[in-house]
């Protein structure tokens, strides 16, 4: 029998990881489900929890949904520890798309200055997290969709003891787009080598019924197949760079290739409709709204329009494929060791693995394209210095980890960002 804990359980994504459990209660027995917040968030875990009940009750199956504000208390028994948070919450958000904009640099949650922040004020909470199953709960997994993912994925495996593998839904949006472009029925037909970091993760080679048809994806996409996530704009592509790179790129690319065009698109964005995260905000109160129906069992329709989706079924499957040695292939975070042999060892990377009960065991690519090398390389150096920077506060690291990114200008506008970032913020980062 398992027990779940599930960290920032007020979080609106909660009712999908709940019908995740319950379509697999078959094979996958979860008798105790912890959601675990936080004071600010106390009211969305009453609803969200509240909704959860009524879930697996109706579902009717053999299961307690249990919400607390005491982490230590949810932890102690647990088999799978899921990470779902948000630290400083959604003005925290907003304030990370805000400030690269002042200096006319890309302002996103996960991608460049943006998700800098988010990694300072996360790596803390997740390294005391961490410490806290160790001494509880040494044994169980954590299961992390924390972002930057792959960054909190690195910094666990690189300073814990503990078990972890990150999660994604980004892969899985690909896999959909690759397998709808090749017209297969579904995309277990179709298997797709993921190769990358986390953000910025490459289906390198697309195969369907024995044959590669990578260039065929390729094709589709360039000539205008829909594709992208709620987050972030459908711009298209430049065609002859894409298909010269006869690769599947992530729609997180496009902060790279077309960078000038999302720029200006954030600019306006940010004017007019908002940003990103204050759209969000507001959609997020309607659901909570939705949520709080008593007559409402299951996951809302509207959940939809939130983005992110398929991203907790993943961690449900992926939960399971562990929990039953299934050995099958998912697109995760994990230690690289060797897998991809332009990256250190000891980093996280995002790619194709087998998932069994002794953890996410990557598929080898060996050295990648020159095409792709380069950007790869800059930006794991970047997250490997963030991560320096962030478990010391070491404030010269951090300036060097922003300079060296690729979406942040110079020197000189990394260092306004970062004082900006660090002002901003300080509530939340007490290594600084
Ligand atoms: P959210 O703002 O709803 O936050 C979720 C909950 O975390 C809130 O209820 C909040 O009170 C709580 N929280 C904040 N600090 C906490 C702490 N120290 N301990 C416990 N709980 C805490 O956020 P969200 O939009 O649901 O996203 C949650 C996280 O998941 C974010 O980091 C987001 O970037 C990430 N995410 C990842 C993916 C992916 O594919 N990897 C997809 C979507 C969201
Ligand atoms: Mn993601």
């Amino acid at each position: 029998d398992l027990k779940i804990t599930i960290i920032g359980g007020g979080s609106s994504y909660t009712p999908e990881i709940i019908e995740g459990f319950i379509k697999r209660h078959d094979t996958l027995p979860v008798k105790e489900i912890w959601l675990v917040d936080i004071e600010e968030g106390k009211e969305k875990l009453e609803i969200v929890g509240n909704l959860a009940k009524r879930m697996v009750k109706k579902a009717q199956i053999d299961c307690t949904v249990n919400l607390t504000l005491d982490r230590k208390d949810a932890l102690k028994g647990s088999d799978f520890v899921v990470t779902q948070f948000r630290v400083g919450l959604m003005d925290a958000r907003i304030r990370d798309e805000k400030i690269p904009l002042r200096y006319n640099c890309i302002g996103q949650e996960t991608t460049g200055a943006g998700g800098f922040a988010k990694a300072l004020r996360t790596i803390p909470v997740i390294l005391d997290i961490c410490k806290d199953m160790e001494k509880i709960c040494p044994d169980a997994w954590l299961i992390n969709f924390t972002n930057p993912s792959g960054i909190i994925t690195e910094t666990v495996l690189k300073h814990t003891n503990i078990k972890v593998i990150g999660l994604c839904n980004v892969p899985v949006l690909m896999h959909m787009v690759a397998a709808e472009a090749v017209g297969a029925k579904s995309k277990d037909e179709v298997f797709v080598h993921f190769a990358g970091l986390n953000h910025l993760v490459w289906g390198r080679k697309i195969y369907y019924q024995g044959k590669d048809v990578t260039s065929q994806v390729v094709e589709k996409i360039v000539n205008g197949m829909k594709f992208t996530t709620r987050n972030i704009a459908e711009m298209g592509w430049i065609k002859e760079q894409i298909k010269d790179l006869n690769m599947l790129p992530c729609p997180y690319h496009r902060y790279y290739y077309l960078t000038y065009k999302m720029l200006q698109e954030e600019i306006e964005s940010a004017k007019t409709i908002g940003t990103r995260g204050e759209i969000v905000k507001k959609v997020e109160k309607e659901l909570f709204e939705i949520y709080k129906d008593p007559n409402l069992a299951e996951k809302p329709k509207q959940l939809e329009q939130r983005g992110g989706q398929y991203y907790s079924d993943a961690a449900c499957e992926l939960i399971n494929s562990i929990y039953n040695d299934k050995r099958i292939i998912m697109t995760v975070n994990t230690r690289n060791n060797g897998a991809i042999a332009d990256l250190p060892d000891d980093v996280a990377i995002e790619t194709s693995c087998v998932i069994t009960k002794q953890g996410a065991i990557p598929l080898n690519t060996g050295h990648v394209e020159v095409q792709i090398r380069g950007l790869l390389q800059v930006i794991k150096a970047y997250e490997e210095l963030t991560i320096e920077a962030a478990i010391k506060g070491d404030y010269n690291k951090a300036l060097q980890a922003l300079t060296m990114h690729p979406l942040v200008t110079s020197a000189e506008v990394a260092k306004k960002i970062l004082d900006d970032i660090i002002k901003e913020n300080i509530d939340y980062l007490p290594q600084f």
